[in-house]
């Protein structure tokens, strides 16, 4: 048992809460409860989403591969948490589950105070695409089409053929909008390969926000970019959540950019480890 500025506390200390975007540090504010089991909660408007006691196993041949083993951690709304963790320690495996692109073997998913891990897939599908960006390391931009085309992606995928054509000129506007937000209005005709790794990260970041999703979930965004390049996307990303309140997890092995975040927490065994948490400097 540890016992810490918020109180004592048993286990998930990764839930103690954090002020929101733009709001000074403060150890004082919300105060943290322990709940049942002295598992300690934060009241429910504060918390975006959670992830509940997940379990995940993959097999490899005949072989199971525990990655997940009762993985406790919850988000706050306009929260920046960073998730660092050894390579293989199962950050992309948490970051798929807490998007709904993948489903937990046990334990729980809940979003806005609501289980979504057991939605039938069509469900899934639909929330995934409203509530959720993803950005990644190697971008998974679509070299056969324009940048601006990229963006307009979740809207083709989202709508039907004519739902589409009659919204196209209001997703175009946004569409040029937010890629003007990520400086890239001079490229919405370039393809990817003509662009550099930043401007890569930049309009994927533009295509994960432009259905304006409530959380980004970012994967090594700055794994494949050198540290200037890194150091620009994660200005941009801070920006994000501090001016618009974005709520973002990113997970990363590079301690020196996971400190940026507000909150850092470090995957382990399987397991969010309370130890080692760290205190981070932005907000
Ligand atoms: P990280 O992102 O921290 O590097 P991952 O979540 O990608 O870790 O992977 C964790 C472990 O799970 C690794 O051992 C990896 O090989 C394994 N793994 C991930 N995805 C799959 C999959 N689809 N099938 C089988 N094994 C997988
Ligand atoms: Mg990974």
């Amino acid at each position: 048992m540890t016992t810490t500025l918020a109180g004592t506390r048993t286990r998930t200390p990764d839930i103690i809460s954090f002020p929101p975007a733009g709001e000074a540090r403060s150890h004082s504010a919300p105060r943290v409860a322990p709940g049942p089991n002295g598992i300690e909660t934060i009241p429910m408007p504060h918390t975006l989403l959670t992830a509940q006691a997940l379990e995940k196993t993959y097999r490899k041949g005949q072989h199971k591969v525990p990655v997940l083993r009762g993985v406790e951690v919850a988000i706050r709304r306009g929260e920046f948490l960073s998730i660092i963790g050894q390579s293989g320690s199962g950050k992309s495996t948490l970051l798929h589950l807490l998007g709904l692109l993948d489903v937990p073997d046990i334990g729980e998913i809940h979003f806005e105070g609501q289980r979504i891990d057991d939605l039938s897939a069509k469900v899934r599908d639909e929330l995934r695409n409203r509530a959720f960006g993803f950005i990644f390391q190697f971008y998974h931009l679509m070299p056969e089409l324009t940048v601006l085309e990229n963006v307009l992606m979740p809207m083709m995928i989202r709508d039907s053929f004519f739902k589409y054509q009659r919204n196209k000129r209001r997703y175009d506007e946004q569409a040029r909008e937010i890629l003007s937000k990520v400086r890239l209005d001079h490229r919405l005709k370039h393809r990817p390969t003509e662009l550099s790794g930043g401007e890569m990260q930049r309009a994927a970041i533009a295509r994960a926000l432009v259905a304006k999703p409530q959380v980004l979930l970012a994967d090594e965004p700055t794994g494949n970019l050198d540290s200037q390049t890194g150091g620009e996307i994660m200005e941009l990303l801070l920006n994000l959540n501090q001016q618009d309140g974005l709520t973002i997890v990113m997970v990363t092995h590079d301690l020196a950019i996971a400190r940026q975040a507000h909150r850092t927490v470090k995957l382990d065994q399987g397991r969010i480890q309370s130890q080692n948490e760290v205190v981070t400097s932005a907000g």
